[in-house]
């Protein structure tokens, strides 16, 4: 019996049409570590004033040609931090972005720092996206996770106002113990300020997150249902550091049997969709792809000092590129190949959806050290140790 939530859809192997091997798509810089925020999940444990060694404007500039080398299509470059705009060059950085053709997106914090002004400066520059963080559905929620009172509102307030002069928003959220209960309910606020895009990041304990509690397999096993349905509402639906969602997305267009078996983690969301949502309108198709990027392939990830990793959460010193040719690396880094070529240990390294998934490496490298052992987070990995 068909649902409301499924779809006809193929399933085209990786390399057909996907291959990361000589070009990531997004190069994240950490422009900076210095935020005003004290985000209880921060992976850069930021802290409040510029620490010393962080790249300069020069330094940006030349980090700006070496993505170029990659060729084009350019990869996007995703000035992260910290707080990006606690540097104070970053517009200089921007409009040097932009004179050279490559195309970038910025997520800062939401601070005093994001006025109307700076958020129509941004515009200016030309960013392809804002990203904002929201990680509850009331203040109670969001101002708990994210260490000041207040950002829930200017949150909403930032979003509205970038909306409104036609910045391109995209809201992101950490899911943790305390907040994927309230899932549905992000979903519905963002989709009522008219958000279309929504990046999900699943904990990994690094940073400030080490004292976090992450999800059990089953609750990601529920939230990865919930998101492939949240993706059926004309909402562009992402995942960070949960490549199993792809798997899922798999198993939710071959066989009814399998979404019929879920947990009652995953009704209580789903009831809790259909009771603020509706259904989706009929025909509607998944915005989640059954493809995608894993840290070091297709990500690459510059640290504020330069220092190369496979990605943010993932603290594997590859280079730096004050001395490294971040292309060289990128394309022959053995880590970076081995991660491409699905060279896993244990159970990913014999699934039959490695190529799809390959679960997150830098789940696998923050719990075993190894960037090749399994993700604990997905359920067919727990299966496999009992
Ligand atoms: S076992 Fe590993 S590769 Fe397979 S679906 Fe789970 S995380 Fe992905």
């Amino acid at each position: 019996m068909a649902t409301h939530f499924d779809v006809l859809g193929g399933f085209l192997p990786r390399d057909l049409f996907m291959n990361f091997s000589n070009k990531p798509v997004l190069v994240f810089w950490e422009t900076t570590r210095a935020c005003r925020l004290s985000c209880l999940h921060c992976r850069a444990s930021a802290i409040t004033e510029s620490l010393p060694g962080e790249l300069s404007t020069e330094e940006g500039y030349k980090l700006i040609n070496a993505v170029r080398l990659f060729g084009k299509p350019y990869p996007t470059i995703i000035f992260t931090g910290g707080d990006p705009l606690m540097r104070k060059d970053l517009f200089e950085l921007l409009r040097y972005a932009s004179k050279s053709g490559v195309s970038f997106a910025i997520s800062p914090a939401v601070t005093a720092l994001l006025t109307k002004d700076a958020l129509a400066r941004l515009r200016e520059a030309r960013i392809a996206s804002l990203s904002v963080s929201l990680d509850g559905s009331s203040p109670e929620v969001h101002d708990a996770i994210r260490g000041q009172p207040g950002t829930f509102e200017r949150t909403i307030e930032t979003i509205s106002n970038a909306l409104r002069i036609g910045t391109k928003v995209q809201v992101n959220t950490a899911i943790m113990k305390r907040n994927f209960r309230d899932l549905p309910d992000i979903l519905h606020l963002i989709r009522g300020l008219g958000v279309d895009t929504w990046e999900l990041f699943f904990l990994v304990k690094v940073g400030r997150g080490k004292c976090l509690e992450d999800l059990s397999p089953e609750e990601n096993e529920s939230v990865c249902n919930f998101l492939y349905e949240a993706s059926h509402y004309d909402l562009t639906v992402r995942c960070v550091e949960a490549p199993f969602i792809r798997r899922v997305v798999k198993q939710r267009k071959e066989s009814e049997r399998y979404w019929n078996n879920l947990a009652a983690g995953y009704q209580t969301l789903h009831s809790r969709l259909v009771e603020l949502e509706g259904y989706p309108r009929p025909g509607s198709v998944s915005t989640l792809a059954t493809t995608g990027t894993l840290d070091g392939d297709g990500i690459i990830f510059v640290g504020y000092d330069g220092t190369i990793s496979p990605g943010g959460l993932i603290p594997i010193n590859l280079g730096n590129v004050r001395k490294d040719d971040i292309v060289d690396l990128y394309q022959n880094s053995k880590t970076l190949k081995d991660i491409r070529e699905r060279k896993f240990n244990g159970r990913c390294g014999i699934c039959e959806f490695k190529e799809i998934c390959g679960g997150s490496r830098a789940r696998a490298f923050s719990l075993s050290g190894d960037p090749l052992s399994s993700d604990p987070a997905c359920i067919l990995t727990e299966t496999a140790a009992s």
